[in-house]
């Protein structure tokens, strides 16, 4: 039997096994449930990616408050996945609640603003920066629009991103780096384009790479998180997110910088907490407390060069749109969001607790003599089963081991705490207290006991 991030691979076997039973027979009304509801959708799941939740089915939630979600068979979970950072907040943010309540009273959508939506507008410029604001319901749309834009301004045809990356439903992003050359990610369903033809796949932390595709002279834009938290967490190393802006300057690129993820980083995100420069700004997920929205800014001078091109080009579809965005109710959860949940004590919160669980996290690694370890950007927190700190996405990809972290997922829901799935992202809200996060602490080295026994 050999190893895995130096556990037996028997011990995770029987881990897998037992936490699999034991979160099967803690479910009963669950299962029935499913046996008599799920078969309408297709695959059993509403959305397909959750049958990748590593549980042998999956939890149906009967009600989330705070960081804690119960689910229908009564078990209470703190939550440290929060919809995958929808509810990096905490569950229905109470300013968000009631805006909520008080506009579902005067209409949900009617292809027109509101004054709530010039409040929220101030407060975005007065959040992120000064920038040109357009709204969207996900963070995929907005990354779309951005890169339709920068495309547009730039009239070259490429965009650089990541290996490893992930900017959402996003085509132009779904490359991958192949014995160094650019290819469309061959797990894409039913894509008939070569990807290629629209992106640059490059190293993370690499800016020559990064100048070598600028060199083609076909680059729109580079699109990129600041920190890659989409594969095992990557930080920049001291220089890059620089070096990329000075890039994308002397190459004529525009640089897009999502902070969907990083928006964890502080307030402003990471762009605000490091002081960056994208000529395009997006978030999304929480930005609007949990109501699907996202936005997307462009630099006043980006603005200009859109406002000179839309001036002239043919009249017709611009393929940016979506009837339902910018409706009245994310107008009023974007507002309370910004003005009252998204504060510098919410932040000052989730940074004391997310840097209590990453030390937490890294003593008991440290202490069991685990080769792996833990990193954080603000209020979220990762542990990689492998040793740190990584430098790209190909290493990132090397650190990733699916059944260990699978078999440590579902322990860590049977002793009562939820964290996202696919790879080991915790988020700590403004209302996560200290016991939930040494309960988190406590059931990760209870685990790492059992698989070293
Ligand atoms: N950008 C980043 C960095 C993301 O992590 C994600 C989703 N995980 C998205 C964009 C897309 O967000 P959504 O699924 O809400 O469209």
């Amino acid at each position: 039997q050999g190893t895995i991030a130096g556990i037996c691979s028997n011990r995770i076997d029987a881990l897998a096994r037992q936490e699999k039973e034991r979160f099967a027979a803690a479910r009963p009304r669950t299962r029935a449930a499913l046996d008599t509801g799920a078969d309408h959708f297709l695959d059993g799941v509403p959305m397909h990616w959750m049958r990748d939740w590593p549980m042998p089915f999956p939890m149906l939630v009967a009600e989330a408050r705070g960081a804690r979600l119960t689910d229908i068979d009564g078990h209470v979970i703190d939550d440290f996945c929060l919809g995958d950072t929808g509810s990096m907040f905490g569950h229905s943010p109470e300013p968000v609640a009631q805006a909520i309540r008080t506009q579902a009273d005067i209409g949900l959508t009617y292809m027109l603003p509101t004054e709530a939506a010039l409040r929220a507008a101030s407060l975005l410029t007065e959040t992120f920066g000064d920038f040109r604001w357009q709204i969207a319901t996900t963070a995929s749309d907005a990354n779309r629009f951005a890169l339709r834009i920068a495309r547009a301004v730039t009239a070259k045809a490429k965009v650089i991103v990541f290996h490893g990356c992930y900017h959402g439903a996003v085509d132009d992003s779904m490359v991958e780096l192949h014995q160094g050359q650019t290819r469309t990610r061959p797990g894409l369903a039913g894509q008939v384009t070569d990807l290629a033809g629209l992106a640059i796949a490059c190293e993370f932390n690499d800016l020559n790479s990064v100048e070598s595709a600028l060199q083609t002279g076909e680059v729109a834009a580079i699109l990129t998180e600041p920190v890659m938290t989409n594969s095992c967490m990557v930080l920049p190393e001291p220089g890059f997110l620089d070096g990329l802006r000075a890039l994308a300057t002397q190459y004529g690129a525009l640089l897009i910088i999502d902070e969907t993820h990083t928006l964890s980083s502080g307030l402003g995100g990471y762009t605000g907490v490091h002081g960056l420069d994208p000529d395009i700004f997006v978030v999304g997920k929480c930005v609007a407390g949990g109501m699907p929205t996202a936005v997307w800014g462009l630099r006043p001078a980006v603005a200009k060069a859109w406002r000179t091109y839309d001036d002239t080009r043919p009249g017709g579809h611009s393929g940016m749109g979506t009837t339902l965005s910018a409706n009245p109710m994310q107008f009023a959860c974007l507002a309370a969001t910004l003005s009252q949940v998204m504060t510098a004590e919410a932040y000052a919160h989730m940074e004391t607790g997310a840097e209590r669980l990453a030390s937490g996290l890294a003593d008991s690694i440290a202490r069991h003599g685990a080769p792996w370890h833990v990193v954080r950007v603000g209020a979220r927190v990762e542990f990689i089963c492998a040793p740190g700190p990584l430098k790209n996405g190909t290493e990132a990809a090397t650190a990733h081991k699916p059944e260990l972290e699978a078999a440590i997922h579902t322990a860590l829901l049977n002793r009562g705490c939820l964290i996202a799935p696919f790879h080991n992202m915790m988020l700590v809200s403004p209302v996560t207290s200290n016991e939930q996060i040494d309960r988190l602490i406590a059931a990760f080295d209870d685990i790492l006991t059992e698989l070293l026994a």
